[in-house]
Formats: C-alpha cells, structure tokens, sequence
C-alpha cells in the first residue's frame, strides 16, 4: 500500500511539473486571450501582466474607461446571447445585470492606501498585484462576473485566467476576446484577460494547481468553492446562499410584496442574492400574499399541485437543472399545471421545513412561510439563511428589530426595506459586484480584495505631526 502511495504522488509530481512547465515556442501575439492548453494560456496572462505592471496608474485608468465605453453598445447582443446559450434567464434582466457592472464595478479608485506616522517616521500599506488570478465564473452570471472581475482585478494590476462555465462557453470566449481587443487598442498588451477553447472540470483543476496563479476568486456552488479552498492557495469563495426575506408586522405590507416580487423574479431567481424564502408574522401574512398576487404571481394552494411541481423540479433532494432559471410559464407547463400569461413567480404557503424553502432552487420559484409572532419569524429568518453568510432582506418599521435581525444574522449583505438586487447596486447606493465572498468573509468584493497588501516603511522621516 506504502509503495502505491509513493509510485501515486511521483506520477502527481511529475503531471504538477508538466504542468507548470514554461511553454518554450508557444505563439501568444494575436491570440486575444483564446488558448487551446491552460498552461499556455497562464504562461502568456504571466507575460502579459509582467509588461502591464510597468505602466502608469493613469494607463489603467485610461484602459478601464476603453472597457466600459467598448463593451456598452453590445450589452442586449451580449444578453440575448447568454440566454440562447445558456438555456437561463430573461434577456432584460441580462442586459441590467451587464450594464451594471460596466457601469458600477469600480476601477483603481477603490485601491486605499494607509499610512501611519509618528516618531519613528513613516508607515505605508499600499495595494500591489498578486500577478495571475484564477476566475472561476458561473453559470448564471456569466459575461456579468467576468466584466466585474475582470475589471476590479485589472484595476488591481493583475492578469485573469478566466475558467469560464462550458454552458456559457461560447458567450464568455467572445467577451474575452473583446475585452482583449479594447485592452490591446489603448496599451498594446494581449492577453490580459485569458482562457481556454475547451474548458472542463480538469482543466479547472489544472489551473487551480498552477504554480503561476497566485489567486483563485471562486464565483459557483459549494463543491467547487470547497475544493477551491482545499487547493492550498489563497482563495477568495463566493458561495451558494439561499436568502429570506423577512415581513414583520410593523412593515409596509404592500410595498414589501413589490420589492420582494422584484427581487425574487429578476432574472427568473438565478442571483445569488435573489430572495428564496418569504417569512411572514401571520398577522399580516394574508395581505402580503394578496399584494404578491396583484404583483401577478401565480399562487399554487392545492397541496397536490404543489407536491407535482416539487417532484419536477426537484430530483434527488437536488434542483432540477432543466428547469434552472426557466421561465415560471414553462416550469409549471413542464409539471403539467396550468398557468395564464408569463408570471414572474410561482407562489405557495408551505411549512419552514418545506424543501422549497430551504433548498436553493436557483427558479422562480419563491415559498412564504407563516411565523406565530416576530420571534419565531426571526428564528425561521435564520433557519432558512442556513449560516452561509450571504444576503438577507428584512420588512419593517422597527428599528431595534432591523439591527437585532442584521446583527444576529451575519450575512454579507443585508437590505431593510427594499429589493434584495439593492445589495448589488440597482436601486441602492454602493458599487456593484457579482461575487460575494461568502465562506472567506471578504463580502462584496471589489478591486481592493484583488490586491496584495504590502507594509512598507519609512523610518525617522516623513512625519510632519
Ligand atoms: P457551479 O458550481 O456549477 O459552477 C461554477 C464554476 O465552477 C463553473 O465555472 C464550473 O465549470 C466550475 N466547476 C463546478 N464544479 C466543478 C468541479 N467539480 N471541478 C472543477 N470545476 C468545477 O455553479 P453555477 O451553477 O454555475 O452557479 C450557481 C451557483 O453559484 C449557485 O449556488 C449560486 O448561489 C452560486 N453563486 C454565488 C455567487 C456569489 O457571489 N456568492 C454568485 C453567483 C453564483
């Protein structure tokens, strides 16, 4: 078993310094970013980012300005093209999503310096590129998360490999191949954004392992956030959530079933951030379900019919990926319910324990649940949130509450009284940002998270106190 193990980690180290070896004629000028082998593609984001941290703030000042004016006129193409290919969504949406984050992600303005003086002179921390950043992007805000990362992550100083979904693969492979042109228009540097022509689970796994990848921002579900920060480089992880959205008592009940219907249904419930879960004190839970109601959501209340949607989408305790962020009209058609006009949601009143409730169905899809008093709807709040420190949504007038519920519930994102896609930046103040550091703690992330923070120190000078 012993010599198993040794011949076992020989093949692993001699496969890790193929790996890693410097490709020696490989051609990287014109490629704009596209590459067939990952290692290649890191050895030329490498070169790429060794010219590009010679140049000038101002350099990619002026860069990020050319991606934010190149990319604009093409955001509804880019978003008709994300949902033909990967099967999710709705294009309106897509496109808001797309001219958000060219819109809102910051730029170099967001690296801070600190400095510190006193009698022994002068300390600074400053903001420097870690090199080669691994992105690993999602499925259901694809060409979104790499214009957000791409851009905080240039602003930082650094190159991206982009592992991009293969459900997004063609989509994403254009973006970058865009970006790529703009970026080589004003500093004629290729390849600052890369990736790869086929991308697969392995070829994630090689990137990961890159001895030139100094760090991976992981946007995706639990299982490859997990492996991500068992890889041993540093890891930024934004995870799955499944946020709830509180209605107490004291809220303005109508309003809450505006804001939460918007956000529960943009994008047919694929955000991350979207609300999954509405809990109501039951004193005004029958009004707020009217309110959903006039929003246009199509209610289910026969227990059966609710039990036939559940056994279609979800299989095996696990969402039904045929029916991830599809309309709400087709999901009910496909379970054989009848549906009038496109509604944004499909509703029910179901118990706490409901699978609805507490699975991220990542559909539009969006159970209430009925508390006693505040205090049990309190305690539902952070059941149903699960400790995965990601977003919640809380209705009501009563402060105390509020703070108790923000305080109480740990989550990276946290809205009183207004839509859960204000944590993100539409309709509240605040940059944007398509990747939530969950599990790592960073929360909204954005191009200061992307940079190595470096002390450097002046002594007996420079302080002027
Ligand atoms: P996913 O986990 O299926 O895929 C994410 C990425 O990881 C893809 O690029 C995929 O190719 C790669 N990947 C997945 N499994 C892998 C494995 N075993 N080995 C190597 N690579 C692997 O996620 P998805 O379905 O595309 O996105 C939805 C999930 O992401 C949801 O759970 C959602 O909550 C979460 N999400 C979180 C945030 C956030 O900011 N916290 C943002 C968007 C999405």
């Amino acid at each position: 078993m012993a010599e198993i193990n040794e011949l076992k980690q020989t093949i692993r180290d001699i496969i890790n310094e193929m790996q890693n070896e410097e490709p020696s004629s490989i051609q990287t000028e014109g490629k704009k970013g596209i590459f067939e082998d990952v290692n290649d593609a890191i050895h030329a984001a490498k070169q790429a980012q060794q010219k590009y941290e010679q140049l000038k703030l101002a350099d990619r000042k002026e860069v990020i300005a050319a991606i934010r004016e190149g990319m604009q006129p093409d955001t509804q193409e880019y978003a008709e093209e994300i949902v033909a290919e990967s099967g999710m969504g709705r294009v309106a949406d897509k496109k808001a999503k797309l001219d958000l984050a060219i819109a809102k992600t910051p730029g170099v303005e967001d690296l801070h310096t600190e400095a510190e003086t006193g009698d022994n002179g002068m300390t600074l921390y400053e903001l420097s590129p870690y090199g080669v950043i691994g992105a690993i992007l999602p499925s259901t805000n694809p060409v979104e998360t790499l214009i957000n990362n791409g851009i905080g992550m240039i602003a930082a100083g650094n190159a991206v490999f982009f592992s991009v979904h293969p459900g997004a693969k063609n989509v994403s492979i254009k973006a970058i191949r865009q970006l790529n042109g703009i970026i080589n228009d004003v500093i004629g540097i290729d390849n600052l954004f890369v990736t790869i022509t086929e991308p697969s689970n392995d070829k994630v796994n090689t990137m990961m392992e890159h001895d030139d990848v100094a760090l991976l921002v992981v946007t995706g579900g639990p299982g490859i956030v997990k492996k991500a920060l068992s890889s041993g480089k540093k890891t930024i992880g934004a995870g799955a959530g499944n946020p709830p959205a509180l209605v107490d008592e004291t809220a303005e009940v109508r309003r809450a079933a505006e804001n939460i219907y918007l956000g529960a249904g943009f994008d047919n419930g694929i955000l991350c951030t979207a609300e999954k879960a509405v809990v109501a004190v039951d004193e005004i839970a029958d009004e707020l379900i009217a309110g959903f109601k006039d929003e246009g959501a199509h209610f289910l209340t026969d227990p059966k019919d609710i039990q036939t949607l559940l056994d279609s989408t979800l299989v095996d305790g696990r969402p039904n990926k045929e029916y991830i962020g599809k309309d709400a009209k087709v999901i009910l058609e496909a379970a054989g319910l009848s549906v009038q006009g496109d509604p944004k949601l499909v509703m029910m009143d179901v118990p706490v324990d409901h699978p609805f409730v507490m699975q991220e169905m990542l559909m539009p899809i969006l159970p209430v649940t009925r508390a006693k008093d505040f205090s049990q709807a309190r305690q539902y709040t952070l059941d149903v949130e699960q400790g995965l420190h990601h977003t919640a949504t809380m209705h009501s007038n009563n402060i105390k509450r509020m703070n108790d519920v923000s305080s109480a519930i740990k989550t990276s994102i946290f809205v009183k009284n207004g839509s859960s896609f204000a944590g993100l930046g539409i309709n509240g103040e605040g940059p944007t940002t398509f990747t939530i550091a969950t599990p790592t703690g960073e929360g909204t992330t954005t191009a200061r998270h992307f940079a190595r923070r470096r002390r450097c120190v002046l002594t007996d000078g420079f302080s002027l106190k």
